[in-house]
């Protein structure tokens, strides 16, 4: 559904999982972003961007490849692509387990779509950070965000200001870990980095609400880093009950509980190899 329409900015938040879709103005061109999920989600997405474009060129922007967010992929063939080249270079047998888990959730729900489940096809790969594509008056600077997985990257529209953060800095989720706790934290440093070198007025998180305000995007941030910290230690001192504490109070326990514990799992891995190295 249509979350937020603010001057050039429309956000749509799918009912799975809170996951936002963006749909901005560039001026003279129009920038979608993670287009998704859910069958009827997509085309609604489909039909307000072409409305709004009216002919101009469309780009469909890859926040990274989880399944999730690229899910929309296929309903877009005339727009060009831009994501980090990890994203775009990734192996054959990676890319069929992210397309199997997209075929799993179809079968699971009995979906249909009028497009076809693809892979991304990147035009516009991001290699490293500071990289900008210009989109005529319209500004992409880019950052590489691995650590929730290993191809995500952060996107800043100038001039709107505008902070594409993929799946961090959620103001419901905890951090989610699948690639490496150490580059997770690396890449949430960043946005220090980012705050510095732009006038960001809304950053926008793959999942939960976005936010206009510097404290609470620094919040966010704080916690973050605080639950890794705490996470790190607890597993090191094989403190069960300080491990569970951490998520106390969040919101759809009986899910993110799953994802908590998948985070610890992932830490023992790295203390081991820590360990044995
Ligand atoms: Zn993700």
């Amino acid at each position: 559904m249509m979350k937020l329409k603010e001057g050039p900015l429309t956000l749509f938040e799918s009912a799975l999982y809170k996951t936002m879709s963006a749909v901005i103005d560039l001026g003279d061109a129009i920038l979608l972003v993670d287009p998704c999920w859910l069958p009827h989600e997509v085309e609604q997405i489909r039909l307000y961007a072409d409305v709004l474009a009216g002919g101009r060129k469309k780009y469909v922007l890859f926040t990274h490849s989880d399944y999730d967010h690229i899910i929309g992929y296929g309903a877009f063939p005339d727009a060009e692509v831009i994501a980090s080249a990890a994203l775009a270079d990734k192996r054959e047998e990676e890319r069929e387990t992210i397309l199997e888990q997209i075929r799993g959730f179809e079968d699971s729900y009995y979906l249909e779509r009028d497009y076809e489940i693809a892979y991304p096809a990147v035009q516009h790969k991001v290699e490293r950070d500071g990289q900008t594509l210009q989109l005529g008056g319209a500004r992409l600077t880019f950052y590489l965000s691995p650590g929730h997985n290993d191809d995500g990257m952060y996107t800043v529209v100038e001039p709107l200001g505008l902070l594409l953060a993929g799946d961090y800095w959620s103001d419901i989720e905890f951090p989610y870990i699948y690639h490496s706790s150490s580059l997770y934290e690396e890449s949430i440093g960043k946005l220090d980095t980012m705050l510095a070198a732009h006038a960001i007025t809304r950053l926008i998180p793959g999942h939960g609400d976005s936010t206009t305000e510097v404290a609470e995007m620094k919040r966010r941030q704080t916690a973050d880093f605080a639950y890794i910290a705490a996470m790190r230690k607890a597993v090191k001192e094989g403190d069960q009950a300080a491990i569970d504490a951490l998520i106390d109070g969040c919101p759809f326990p009986r899910n993110l509980r799953k994802f908590h514990r998948g985070n610890q799992e992932l830490f023992e891995r790295e203390l081991r190899v820590g360990e044995d190295g």
